[in-house]
This record gives structure tokens, C-alpha cells and sequence, in this order.
């Protein structure tokens, strides 16, 4: 199996090339044409498998193909929405959506608690596709009124289990309340507890199961 066969263009094989990868991992395999088909998708797996290019491989590839279609020096607004429970996760998950979009024309930023606003709210008036944020911080923006969610067409919930266990369900659901209710959904998680059942059977419709 190929990057290619899986229906990734050219450009991003060529940037995951670049990047050493020979081969997709089997959690690869599975997710990125599940995410390309535009259906909800839930994913066990754990670190260290290669779920983030799982999911950010074809976001890039979705958002790419239609950014083709639009006038350039457009102000973006958010399109697809990465939350991921530690700043540390969300700082690793775009460093990979820069890199993976290396050869595209998409725009990404990172915003998390701990370090000063600003920076994040003067980026954010510069327009990004790509946002990957972690619960807190990406809800006092939306409280200072400097995100605007309301184009948001695919949702990544990244470490579902690790969320909960921080005690962030409240923060997701509420974010989740911000957001168009026709969009995508990609749940992953390493475990499936009863309450990470009933978050995605709540979220997520007719979702396709992957288990790695
Ligand atoms: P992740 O599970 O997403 O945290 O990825 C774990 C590690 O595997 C990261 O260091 C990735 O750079 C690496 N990786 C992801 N996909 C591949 C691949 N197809 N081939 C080789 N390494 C990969």
C-alpha cells in the first residue's frame, strides 16, 4: 500500500516523503480514506501508531481541494478544528499539519493556555484553515470574541479518553454547541470507556469504527 493509492495528491505525498515515511501505518490504511469519504469516523488508537497523519493527512487533502476553487487573498475562517488535551499534544499535531501542508497553500496556527494571548489573537485576525486548540484556551477566545467558529466543517477530537480524564468534557461540549451542526466528526481515543461510548454516541452519526 501506498500514500498515493489511498487518494492523497501529490504535493502531500510528496511532503510525507520528505519526510522519511516509506509506507502508511495500518491506522493510515484505514482512516485516511474513512476521512476522505466525508463520513464521521471513530478510531482506537494509541500514540506512537501514526493516527495523527491518520487525521491530518486527509483534512489537508479535504481543505486543499476545495481552497482550488476560491479567489486567493481570501481571510479564512476556521475549517476544521483539532482539540487535543495538553498544550504539548496540540504544539506536536500542528508542527505535523505544517509540515504535511508544506507544499500546499493552507493555513494552521496553535493556541493553548500558559503563554500570553495576543500573539495567538493577532494570528487569528490573519484567518486559518487549520486550528488546533486545547479546551481552555480556545474557549476565553471565544469568550474576548477573537475566533469565529461558525464555519467549522470538520471536528477532530484527539485523545478523547485523556480529555475526559482532565475533566474537559464540559469545555468540549460546549464548544461543540458553537459549532454548524452539519460537519464532520473524528473522535480518537486510546480506551473506550462507557463515557467516552455516550460522548460519541452523541457526536458522532453513523460513524465508521477503526480498531488498531
Ligand atoms: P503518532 O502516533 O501520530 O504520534 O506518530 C508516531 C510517530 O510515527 C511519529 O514520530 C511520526 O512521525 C511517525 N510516523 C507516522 N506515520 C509514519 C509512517 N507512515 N511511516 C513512518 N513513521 C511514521
Amino acid at each position: 500500500m501506498s500514500f498515493s493509492a489511498l487518494g492523497l495528491s501529490e504535493e502531500i505525498v510528496r511532503a510525507v516523503t520528505e519526510r522519511g515515511y516509506l509506507t502508511p501505518t495500518p491506522i493510515q490504511v484505514a482512516a485516511i480514506p474513512a476521512v476522505l469519504s466525508g463520513r464521521d469516523l471513530m478510531a482506537g488508537a494509541q500514540t506512537g501508531t501514526g493516527k495523527t497523519a491518520g487525521f491530518t493527512l486527509p483534512i489537508i487533502e479535504i481543505l486543499s481541494r476545495k481552497n482550488d476553487k476560491k479567489e486567493k487573498g481570501r481571510r479564512v475562517p476556521v475549517k476544521a478544528l483539532i482539540l487535543t488535551p495538553t498544550r504539548e499534544l496540540a504544539a506536536q499535531v500542528e508542527e505535523s499539519v505544517v509540515e504535511y501542508g508544506k507544499h500546499m497553500k493552507l493555513s494552521s496556527t496553535v493556541i493553548f493556555g500558559g503563554v500570553s494571548i495576543n500573539p495567538q489573537i493577532q494570528k487569528l485576525r490573519t484567518g486559518v484553515d487549520i486550528l488546533v486548540a486545547t479546551p481552555g484556551r480556545l474557549l476565553d477566545h471565544v469568550q474576548q470574541r477573537t475566533l469565529d467558529l461558525s464555519h467549522v466543517e470538520i471536528l477532530v477530537l484527539d485523545e478523547a479518553d485523556r480529555m475526559l480524564d482532565m475533566g474537559f468534557i464540559r469545555d468540549i461540549r460546549k464548544i461543540i454547541s458553537l459549532l454548524p451542526k452539519t460537519r464532520q466528526n473524528l473522535l480518537f481515543s486510546a480506551t473506550f470507556s462507557d463515557e467516552i461510548k455516550s460522548l460519541s454516541s452523541s457526536i458522532l452519526k453513523d460513524p465508521i469504527l477503526i480498531e488498531i
